[in-house]
């Protein structure tokens, strides 16, 4: 039976480590197949692919594609950050390929206008922040976090996420990018398998409000959206009961992955939440913009 992982991260967005080091921890963490799925980016999928040979691992290429829901919600319209899982997508296809350029581009605007606000209080700059970013890499909050943590001002990235990166702290910009229903056309036009990343990690049972409203999955399922990642750390218990039944009604896939971002990036390890040799199967045979190297 192989131990398959569908969601990690290398130094090609906001993972901590290389794409052939990702695969070299997977081999040594018994992990038989691995999806990198970089934020906004392909641009670790040939180091990937050939670490993944090298140590006889299977490949899958992804992306994890940011969009926002635009919600009404108290008389105001809030942005949601939506995470999308594309599996085996053609990032050459045309319009697919615009949407990760623009989403690139807002990403960065965005850090800067994070920063400009940082940079009211404390002594960091942009280019501080670059300084702890690949070149061509996709810019996030990591990278703030990891500039806060060489400042000396938090311990660890976590900590930074606490307060100065936090959504409801002084200094947190929305992203701005495409609609989540566009993102999922988008997506199965290139030939790939969209599939929501952490679905509603913020609900608990007292409040459900902080996340994506739950008539917002109808709509999301009618755009084509093809499975839930139920089996993730940041999904709490009763989210997972409510996803699982609405997969189960429409028949969608289900995939349970780590999310790694290196051993010091988050507490995430490899293979510790694993999609089924069934699921798998599935998303294969519905994706054909990419191949996955088996
Ligand atoms: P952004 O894409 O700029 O909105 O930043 C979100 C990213 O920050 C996510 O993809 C996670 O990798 C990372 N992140 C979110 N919360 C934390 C946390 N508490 N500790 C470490 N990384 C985090
Ligand atoms: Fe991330
Ligand atoms: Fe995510
Ligand atoms: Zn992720």
């Amino acid at each position: 039976m192989s131990i398959i992982d569908l969601h990690s991260h290398s130094t090609r967005s906001d993972g901590k480590e290389s794409p052939t080091e990702v695969f070299e921890h997977a081999a040594a963490a018994g992990v038989n197949i691995l999806a990198l799925t970089d934020h906004d980016t392909v641009k670790g999928w040939p180091e990937a692919a050939e670490a993944a040979q090298k140590l006889g691992l299977g490949f899958v290429p992804g992306i994890e594609v940011t969009s926002v829901a635009r919600v009404q919600q108290e008389g105001r319209q809030r942005l949601i950050s939506v995470h999308l899982l594309a599996y085996l997508p053609d990032p050459n296809h045309k319009a697919f390929h615009k949407m990760l350029g623009d989403t690139l581009t807002t990403r960065e605007a965005r850090g800067k206008s994070i920063v400009d606000r940082l940079a009211e209080d404390i002594d960091i700059t942009w280019e501080m922040v670059l300084g702890h970013l690949e070149e061509g890499a996709t810019i996030g909050r990591p990278a703030i976090a990891d500039t806060l943590v060489t400042m000396g001002l938090v311990q660890n990235r976590s900590a930074a996420f606490d307060y100065y990166l936090s959504t409801d702290g002084p200094y947190f910009v929305s992203h701005d990018t495409v609609d989540v229903v566009e993102a999922i056309e988008l997506i199965i036009k290139s030939g790939g398998v969209p599939v929501i990343a952490h679905p509603l990690t913020h609900v608990t049972e007292e409040t459900n409000s902080e996340d994506l409203p739950r008539e917002h999955f109808e709509l999301m399922i009618d755009a084509g959206l093809m499975g839930f990642e139920v089996f993730h750390r940041d999904v709490p218990e009763p989210a997972r009961n409510w996803l699982l039944d609405l997969a189960n009604k429409h028949e969608l896939i289900v995939t349970g992955s780590s999310d790694y971002h290196g051993i010091h990036g988050k507490p995430n390890r490899l293979g510790e939440n694993t999609t089924s040799s069934e699921m798998f199967e599935r998303i294969l045979s519905a994706g054909n913009g990419s191949q996955a190297l088996l």
